[in-house]
């Protein structure tokens, strides 16, 4: 509605109108409870039925079958850099990492601490522009898992197929925080995804694991309770309190995506605001410009450029003006970025994209 900007944040981010306005219905009394959700016993039947249904919703939207587990953990997509390799290896086992850009980047940092990561390959040299191709990926046959960013925040680089792991245990590990259920994902090629929530799928402080059972069970023997799989699978992700308003938050979003029609509908949706953002950039001559190799570019984060970089920040305030916010690059890599997760209507891009042409009329 009018009184609302167009945020393009990379989380948090955007969240869909229809679930604020009913988190607004429920927030002081959830469903005749006399409560709110914030107030609930976690071990009470109202939120053990929100947490529940949360759960079947997210499996229902990925088709995630009774081999995994499915988490609601806290500590952001951070502490699952530490938390994969403390659960799924030992300190000495070798493990690749693919460093597509500053995410995959810190999660092989992270594991230096807790296994033997080895960085197979970097598109670091290329400004972090591209994905390897899978044949030219020197796999370690003795490493103990494979870990992919399934799309680059920052940079703007997505993988739109998954390398297949050739090492002994053949588990890829992925990243998805910020492609989240904004596509149909085969899961059954993973061993594990994690994901933090506050891009596609509700607020910050929820993370998302979906673990193979079999990888359940075998932490390192120093691994903090707070990260043990085991014990968070063992207790419905109810072993301590679990970030509760955030979980129905979330649950509310799932809801959402499946009376969308699923993930194959929003898919279509995304790659149709995707697509309308790019080819304006790319049909703009040179005065805007996405260095993402073209096969690679995400459908969730679209960083840009001016040709003419003393206009910036002007493009933003103008911009701002105009009640489209947050469309500042990240730091590390300036420019401009769009974040345009699931939850950012069509009519957003559309704006932009009017806007950007007319701020090309104005400034060619
Ligand atoms: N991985 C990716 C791909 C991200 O985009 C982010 C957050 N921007 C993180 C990890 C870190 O997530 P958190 O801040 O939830 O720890």
């Amino acid at each position: 509605s009018s009184d609302r900007v167009f945020n393009f944040a990379a989380g948090p981010a955007t969240l869909p109108e229809n679930v604020l306005r009913k988190a607004q219905s429920e927030l002081y009394n959830w469903r005749g409870s006399g409560m709110s959700v914030m107030e609930m016993s976690h071990r009470g039947k109202e939120f053990l039925s929100i947490i529940q249904k949360a759960e079947s919703d997210l499996r229902t939207l990925l088709g995630i079958s009774s081999e995994y587990s499915v988490l609601f953990l806290q500590g952001g997509a951070t502490t699952q850099f530490a938390a994969v390799p403390l659960n799924i290896c030992k300190n000495d086992d070798a493990v690749d990492y693919v460093v597509t850009g500053s995410w995959s980047d810190k999660a092989f940092k992270e594991a230096q601490k807790y296994c033997k990561p080895n960085v197979i390959w970097s598109g670091k040299s290329e400004k972090y522009t591209k994905v390897p191709s899978f044949d030219d990926l020197k796999q370690n046959p003795e490493a103990r898992f494979l870990h992919i960013c399934a799309n680059e925040t920052i940079h703007g680089v997505e993988f739109k197929n998954y390398p297949t792991p050739n090492n002994q245990s053949g588990i890829l590990v992925a990243d998805m925080s910020s492609n989240f259920c904004s596509k149909p994902v085969d899961v059954s090629k993973f061993g594990l995804i994690y994901a933090g929530a506050q891009k596609n799928v509700g607020p910050s402080g929820v993370t998302v694991v979906i673990v193979r059972n079999d990888l359940i069970g075998n932490a390192q023997s120093s691994t903090p309770v707070m990260l043990d799989y085991k014990i968070h699978a063992e207790n419905n992700s109810l072993y301590n309190t679990p970030p509760c308003y955030g979980i129905y938050m979330c649950g509310l979003v799932f809801e959402d995506l499946l009376e969308q029609g699923g993930l194959v509908e929003v898919e279509k949706k995304n790659k149709k605001k995707a697509e309308l953002l790019y080819n304006t950039i790319d049909e703009s001559n040179g005065f805007f410009r996405c260095p993402v190799e073209k096969s690679v570019r995400s459908l969730m984060n679209v960083p840009f450029t001016l040709e003419k970089s003393e206009l910036e920040g002007e493009f933003i305030k103008e911009a701002g003006k105009e009640n489209m916010v947050q469309l500042k690059g990240h730091r590390s890599v300036g420019g401009m970025r769009a974040s345009i997760y699931n939850a950012m209507p069509l009519a957003g891009v559309e704006k932009l994209v009017a806007f950007m042409k007319d701020f090309q009329a104005k400034h060619a």
